[in-house]
């Protein structure tokens, strides 16, 4: 199966860029690293509280101790450490950051205290790539997918096959993603391999599984993979009312559409997007009192059945897709917000 599928970066499109992917209302000022902006610490006469920068030490400690205490300080409490914001550091942590569950910041520039690790398995659904150690979740986007799992299962659907949610605390993903941030977006593929629809998949024959695609991404069809089945899925996620947003291919939003009810809320919610044709992705609400979680602005008036969805056919939207490839390298990075330097810690 590796040998006809798109290299693996082409399963996990970038996602869709946000208004807010710009804004830089850190409590510490943003400054550019590179051809990257990064956040950088604020000089310690305009410091928010929350940068948590040491303060200047006293003049009448000896010299020698100074120096002492700067040489074994850690980089973080020097504020030189200006490598927490790479990707690098977020996907190196093992463990989730205890205490309440927090989404912090926006899906493409935040992180997640208090998440939780979806199980391997559980009722209803199987985890992917475990080695990737991106099956944890703010316990909103945990709580989602059993619940999903278990409507699934009632509903005679197929076990659910899981992809990434996000990183142990969130944060930037070395690869494929550019949100799965801040704990609370879930990949999903739309069905199994057709010889496992019914039967259970290991978790090492889950490590390197490229789910079925269900859309042909040259003719923007859907194939034989697309059946009522995937329909019925995709229409019980995104009718939960704690689902912001489903992102899916151009070809599956046209499915439903012409399917059923145009006027059918849930439709809404289903976001055409480049790629997504092995998956959908599902983006949650802020939670109820995450007050630093940062939301998305609402979906546009209307179901999206209209020309909005007719433009994903046409030859602008081919030429689109390819100055988006070339522009979403520029994008990488957002700035994260400085709260999340504590929880990396
Ligand atoms: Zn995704």
């Amino acid at each position: 199966m590796r040998g006809t599928s798109p290299p693996r970066r082409a399963r996990y499109q970038s996602p869709p860029l946000v208004a807010n992917l710009f804004v830089t209302d850190t409590p510490c000022r943003v400054g550019s690293v590179g051809h990257r902006s990064l956040p950088l610490v604020a000089a310690p006469s305009r410091v928010d509280a929350s940068c948590r920068v040491s303060p200047r030490p006293s003049r009448d400690l000896p010299i020698l101790t100074v120096l002492l205490l700067f040489v074994f300080m850690p980089l973080s409490a020097r504020g030189a450490d200006r490598t927490w914001t790479r990707s690098t550091r977020w996907s190196a942590v093992r463990t989730a950051k205890d205490g309440p569950a927090r989404a912090i910041g926006a899906y493409n520039a935040g992180c997640v205290q208090g998440a939780v690790a979806l199980p391997p398995e559980g009722p209803g659904f199987e985890v992917m790539h475990l080695g990737r150690h991106r099956y944890f979740g703010h316990p909103a986007l945990t709580g989602f997918v059993r619940q999903l799992a278990l409507a699934a299962s009632e509903q005679h659907l197929p076990v659910l096959l899981v992809g990434d949610l996000a990183q142990p605390r969130g944060g930037p993903t070395p690869t494929d993603h550019g949100s799965h941030q801040s704990g609370l977006d879930v990949d999903i593929a739309y069905t199994r391999p057709a010889q496992m629809l019914w039967q259970p998949l290991p978790p090492a024959q889950r490590e390197d599984l490229q789910p079925p695609p269900v859309v042909d991404l040259a003719t923007q069809k859907l194939n034989a993979a697309w059946t009522p089945l995937v329909a019925e899925l995709v229409e019980l996620a995104a009718s939960d009312p704690a689902v912001e947003r489903v992102f899916v291919n151009p070809a599956v939003k046209h499915a439903l559409c012409a399917r059923g009810d145009p006027e059918a809320r849930w439709l809404a919610k289903l976001r055409p997007w480049w790629g997504h044709h092995d998956h959908f992705h599902v983006r949650l609400k802020c939670p109820a009192g995450n007050s630093e979680c940062r939301p998305q602005p609402p979906v546009p008036d209307g179901v999206g059945c209209d020309l909005s969805l007719a433009w994903w056919f046409t030859n602008d939207a081919r030429t689109a897709a390819a100055t988006r490839s070339r522009a979403s390298h520029r994008l990488a990075g957002a700035p994260l917000p400085g709260l999340c330097r504590d929880i990396l810690r």
